[in-house]
């Protein structure tokens, strides 16, 4: 195992909602590298809050397809053991019931003179300070706070500004079914077990104000980000596991070698690799890549 005395602390964080892609393969490969790299510590963090969607065989099958691409980790956590930690943190947030359905909100959406014009809607605050439904079960939102929040990406040199209150709104932080959402439970754990550098899918680069805001509010530390590009198939759309994106298990019970799969992930950056390469042989790979301007085929801009 590598030495981890240095002051880095990352993760890989899936979500057990099927089997892990090539895409997952080569985001946990990065998380992994960006850890080992630094001496740090590395986290394997399962995101599996949202029970109707988690897959018990899951864990188990990422837990052995990263092993096998030779990944490993210090530390091990299921978020849905770590209720009571969200559930604290959720009562130190300016929050309120929210028992509007869906409907209720886009249809106070459309009145609103700020109909949507951006990416997402905005939730124009209709269950701010008016009584809710009672015998409604309730949602809680967080009552965001009128500031902008610029956030930085240490790898595509990226910065985003968010004006919360206008641009998002008040975030959902307990569905009305009870599920903590991904939003609250990413940061509490993040500054709970310590993490110091996200390196993720730039999926969530856009949650990423939000996410610091949130920060900011629990008084948690800054951490730094880093956003990979999407895995992309032949078609140029992203890989995902609903459109039967190839499976790293399916690999591995196929005559394919780790290492001969870990040069194919490590190809698909540009980087000019021998046919079998282990993660570790890779290091020097990621440092040169995180020094020098990204440019990867196939990778949004
Ligand atoms: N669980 C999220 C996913 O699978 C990743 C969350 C994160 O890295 O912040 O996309």
């Amino acid at each position: 195992m590598p030495e981890t005395g240095g002051t880095v602390v990352g993760r890989f964080a899936p979500s057990p909602t099927g089997a892990m892609h090539l895409g997952n393969a080569r985001t946990a490969l990065l998380a992994w590298l960006h850890s080992r790299a630094g001496g740090g510590r590395h986290l394997l963090r399962f995101e599996d809050l949202d029970t109707s969607r988690v897959r018990a065989w899951a864990y188990d099958v990422t837990r052995r397809d990263l092993e096998w691409l030779g990944l490993d980790w210090n530390e091990e956590y299921l978020q849905s053991e770590r209720l009571d930690v969200y559930a604290d943190a959720l009562g130190r947030l300016d929050t309120y019931p929210c028992t509007c359905t869906r409907r209720e909100v886009l249809a106070a959406i459309e009145d609103s003179a700020g109909a949507p014009h951006g990416e997402e809607p905005v939730y124009p605050g209709t269950c701010r300070g008016v009584p809710f439904h009672p015998g409604r079960p309730a949602a809680v939102r967080w009552r965001v706070p009128a500031i902008t929040v610029c956030v930085h990406d240490a790898l595509r040199e990226w910065t985003l500004c968010q004006c919360l209150s206008n641009e998002v709104g008040d975030l959902v932080l307990r569905r009305n079914d009870g599920v903590y959402a991904y939003h609250l439970a990413v940061v509490v754990d993040d500054a709970l077990m310590g993490v110091t550098d996200v390196v993720r899918g730039e999926d969530l680069w856009t949650a990423t104000p939000r996410q610091v805001a949130l920060q900011k509010a629990l008084g948690y530390p800054a951490l730094t980000y880093r956003h990979l590009p999407l895995m992309k198939d032949f078609e140029g759309q992203r890989l995902a596991k609903r459109n039967g994106a190839p499976g790293v298990r399916d690999l591995r019970e196929s005559s394919r070698t780790a290492g001969g799969v870990v040069a194919a992930l490590a190809r698909s950056l540009g980087w000019d690799v021998p046919d079998e390469i282990t993660p570790h042989d890779l290091i020097p790979f990621w440092r040169a890549w995180c020094g020098a301007p990204i440019s990867v085929a196939g990778t949004q801009t």
